[in-house]
């Protein structure tokens, strides 16, 4: 029977990773599967882009890294608080970035405790003000870090940046963020550093600012088919992984003037029929959406009807008394003309990103194309 579904077609993943390393001369990417592979699935993502030549993974806490530490390559994260467990053994492999000095000090002490000597990735703000080391500290960063190199407790692996206006051509902001970090990698190595892995560019730079590469990428969105500057998928070669759908569970005729949903502030203007599909905000769909967006059904384009409830939504079907049970999809790949989470994010007044890590785990996961992967507990092959 359909049921409500992230359908995730892994063989994008596949492509995806392919089309990225393809536009690029570094020999490395980091697959950042954080937030459960952006609502597609962490480990099923983190599998398929390994498969395709991903040679890391990343993701923010230890906690989010701890599951991916068996699937053969180095797992990096880079948002932990200075009390975080760097003593915890069973994290020890999970590689750091580090972004300021009293970190340093915390994750020096957890290699004490641990010891094990923990990988790092030296992490310099490259101009955001968000996450990353002050630049004012950095030489400091990087003296402290070749000594507790020497002593053992640490390796240095990587230097890492990250680009605040990769999703568009702001090129004065990219000059100047480029700057800064090879400003700091020159840095880093006079104080006798030798990091193997430089990254600075997520699936923006990637994508359009070849001269951010240097050896290694970062890329999340792209991995799963987003193009953060807004650009359909296909214009760029990428391949959407996901498709959001579910069966019409119920229709039913309306006639001019009755009203629809919640507020009754929604009149429909002719007669005709209407379908319910059971999907809501609290599966994802951006309220802010409401009357206006689109889903794909029995082979067309249908309106969404008043509000968007919780758990519900009403189509229009106009003349077509479409038989329950048939699929409605909210968005896709839009190879068969249905909306993509482009349009849907555009629709709610978000992002594709926010969409997409909103499904929350209700709506199952079904995974395509899973090869050889078997280590997704709610892992299904093609039907
Ligand atoms: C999320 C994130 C990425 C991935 O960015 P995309 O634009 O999704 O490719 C890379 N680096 C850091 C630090 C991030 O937080």
């Amino acid at each position: 029977m359909l049921t409500p579904r992230l359908t995730v077609d892994l063989a994008a993943v596949t492509h995806n990773v392919t089309r990225l390393r393809a536009g690029s001369t570094a020999r490395d990417l980091v697959a950042v599967v954080k937030a459960d592979g952006f609502g597609h699935g962490a480990r099923a993502v983190a599998g398929a882009a390994i498969a395709a030549g991903a040679s890391g993974l990343g993701v923010t806490t230890l906690a989010e890294a701890e599951p991916l530490l068996d699937l053969g390559v180095p797992v990096l994260s880079w948002l932990n608080p200075v009390g975080a467990a760097f003593e915890d053994p069973a994290t020890a492999d999970v590689e750091v970035a580090v972004t300021s000095l009293e970190h340093l000090a915390a994750v020096v002490r957890g290699a004490a405790r641990s010891g094990v000597r923990r990988r790092v990735h030296l992490f310099v703000d490259t101009g955001m003000n968000r996450d990353g080391c002050d630049p004012v500290d950095w030489v400091t960063l990087c003296a402290r870090a070749r000594g507790a190199e020497r002593c053992g407790y640490l390796e240095v692996v990587g230097v890492m940046g990250h680009l605040g206006c990769a999703d568009d051509e702001n090129e004065r902001h990219h000059r100047a963020a480029h700057l800064r970090f090879t400003a700091a990698v020159r840095v880093a190595r006079g104080l006798g550093l030798s990091p193997r892995h430089l990254h600075l560019s997520a699936t923006g730079a990637t994508l359009r600012t070849p001269g951010a590469h240097h050896d290694t990428l970062r890329v999340g969105a792209g991995l799963v088919g987003i193009d953060p500057s807004g650009v359909e998928a296909a214009v760029c070669g990428l391949r959407p992984a996901a498709t959001l759908s579910a069966p019409v569970v119920q229709v039913r005729r309306v006639v001019a003037g009755q009203h629809v949903g919640y507020g009754h502030d929604h009149a429909v203007s002719r007669d005709g029929w209407v379908g319910l599909v059971p999907l809501g905000y609290a599966d994802g769909l951006p309220r802010a959406a409401s009357d206006h967006a689109e889903m794909w059904v029995a082979g067309r384009r249908r309106r969404v009807l008043g509000w968007i409830s919780m758990d519900q939504t009403v189509v229009d079907l106009g003349d077509d008394a479409v038989a329950p049970g048939s699929e409605a999809v909210v968005f896709g790949p839009g190879e068969r003309g249905e909306p993509t989470v482009q349009e849907w994010a555009e629709w709610g007044s978000t992002i594709p990103h926010e969409v997409l890590t909103g499904i929350p785990a209700r709506v199952a996961r079904v995974h395509l194309g899973a090869g050889n992967l078997n280590s997704s507990n709610h892992m299904e092959r093609a039907a």
